[in-house]
């Protein structure tokens, strides 16, 4: 019997996901991506003896990695390495403070204790409230569709319906975290947590305290080949499930008959038949480029986007013995920063400034006595400003305070230079003005507002990746992927 086939659209991590596991389920899989590399935002930069991680540069629920070789009958570790980091990030304020989260959480909470107004005891009550989120929502939230009567049904999630007071939806995170620390500073380290999935603490409700959860709970890990191993690693597995990835492929529609059952995809004229399609391409784009002639959900689709960044890869001539893998910088006025951002749409003058230097774990990722240096601020979502005047202030601004707060002319050491903006994330990976997770977590009713996992108008197709549900970042899009698995029944031989 031949084998029915599916076809994924964009081999984004999200995408790789769905179509190793439709291919496990019995489909016979095709992958048209549009580029000329898989991995979409998980990307990877090589310039002058330097390789960057473009994309994402955190690494946290490894497991949901894991769970896809093992569903193929794979050993992950053949395949994918990846150790969990003793020290998660190096904070440096202006007033000279410097803070050390490391993952043992007694270590950190002691130092908080010794270093600020806060206490060890504010710390754990804090993580307490964290993991509580964490209890509620988790399987409601982020593991099962919101857009199925049946994910109601399970006892957890009537349990967590109940308890749905205990996920502090009703204040904003800022204000939960004055409320839980005395020290300014550590309320500024924690609402730092709603960029993780490009939101304002300011506005977004406290239940993104859930975030801290992931990181100081589970762990922040590296692979063992950088960020984009991950891409390699999936890629393989593909390969020896016999899915095919067909690059440089733009696909300009998706199929369906009058019926609204999907028949296929159209590239270059052409129409391939499947029986199951799968999107992975920003739902923006899916509805206006490839769905033209299906009812567009325009309340979802015109939510308000998430943040966006602007990245300088620099290769740098020396090593920074104070810096280590994640590095932030923090803006002296945070509420200033993002208000910039949400309310006025542009850039604040003393960013808040991330540096990822993978070369401090990959030695082979920079030249001897050298280093990657990934540096990031968070940046509005494309809207038409003028980003060239943008950028060039923003990188005489970021230049100017690392040098202050390092104490070191850091400009003399740039050999080389790339620059990401929103619009290039956009013209890179197709992501609506260059947001980096989809909608914006702005409101309580975010998690609501997100596009399903499948379409209510077409039968047998599906969305996965971080701008539908659960939600941006590579552990969210792997759930998309997995909550997809569980609507689609195994092919019967
Ligand atoms: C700078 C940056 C930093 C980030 N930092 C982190 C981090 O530290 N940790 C974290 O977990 N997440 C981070 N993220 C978010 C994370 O990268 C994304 O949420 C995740 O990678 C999204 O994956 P996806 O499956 O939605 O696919 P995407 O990566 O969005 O890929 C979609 C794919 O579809 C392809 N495509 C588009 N149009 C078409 C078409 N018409 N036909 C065929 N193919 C098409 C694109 O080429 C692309 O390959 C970051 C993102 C960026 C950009």
């Amino acid at each position: 019997m031949t084998k029915p086939k599916a076809i994924v659209i964009g081999a984004g991590i999200a995408g790789i996901a769905s179509a190793i596991r439709l291919s496990v389920k019995g489909y016979d899989v095709d992958v048209f991506e549009a580029g000329s590399k898989a991995g979409g935002k998980l990307a990877e930069i090589k310039m002058n003896g330097f390789r960057f991680d473009a994309g994402p540069s955190l690494f946290t629920m490894p497991q949901y990695v894991d769970e896809l070789f093992k569903l193929a009958g794979k050993n992950p570790g053949d395949y994918f390495k990846y150790t969990k980091l003793k020290e998660v990030c190096r904070y440096f304020y202006e007033d000279g403070l410097r803070l050390n989260a490391t993952s043992n959480l007694d270590q950190f909470a002691k130092e908080i204790e010794e270093k600020t107004n806060s206490t060890a005891a504010e710390v754990y009550r804090y993580l307490k409230k964290s993991k509580t989120i964490y209890e509620v929502t988790h399987r409601v939230f982020l593991e099962r569709s919101l857009h199925k009567l049946k994910s109601y049904l399970h006892w957890d999630t009537l349990k967590s319906i109940f308890r749905f007071g205990q996920i502090d939806a009703f204040r904003t995170q800022a204000k939960a975290n004055q409320s839980f620390f005395k020290d300014r500073r550590i309320v500024q380290l924690f609402n730092r947590y709603a960029t993780y999935n490009g939101s304002d603490p300011y506005q977004a409700p406290a239940t993104l305290n859930v975030i801290p959860h992931f990181e100081y709970h589970f762990g922040a890990f590296m692979p063992k080949d950088g960020m984009y191993g991950i891409v390699k690693a999936l890629l393989k597995l593909a390969e020896e499930l016999g899915i095919r990835i067909h690059y440089n492929q733009k696909v300009e529609e998706i199929v369906c008959s009058n019926a609204h059952q999907v028949q296929g995809i159209k590239v270059s004229g052409k129409i391939y038949k499947a029986a199951i399609v799968v999107s992975n391409l920003d739902i923006w784009f899916t509805y206006k480029h490839l769905l033209k002639n299906i009812p567009q959900p325009k309340k979802l689709l015109n939510q308000e986007r998430s943040s966006s960044a602007l990245i300088f890869y620099w290769g740098m001539d020396g090593n920074y013995s104070n810096l280590g893998l994640h590095n932030i910088f923090f803006a002296e006025d945070y509420q200033k920063e993002f208000n910039a951002i949400w309310k006025d749409k542009t850039i604040s003058n003393d960013p808040t400034i991330y540096i990822n230097i993978s070369s401090k774990h990959i030695r082979s990722d920079a030249p001897a006595d050298s280093e990657n240096w990934f540096v990031m601020i968070n940046v509005p979502a494309n809207s038409g400003q003028n980003w060239e005047q943008l950028i060039k202030e923003a990188r005489a601004n970021i230049i100017k305070k690392i040098s202050r707060m390092l104490n070191r002319n850091i400009e003399k050491d740039i050999v080389c230079e790339q620059v990401l903006d929103p619009r290039s994330i956009e013209n890179k990976t197709g992501s609506y003005q260059g947001s980096l997770y989809g909608n914006s977590s702005n409101n309580q009713f975010s998690a609501f507002l997100r596009h399903s996992n499948f379409s209510s108008k077409v039968k047998n197709l599906y969305f996965c990746g971080g701008s539908v549900h659960p939600g941006g970042g590579i552990p969210l899009a792997l759930l998309s992927a997995k909550i997809i698995d569980d609507d689609i029944s195994s092919v019967v031989y």
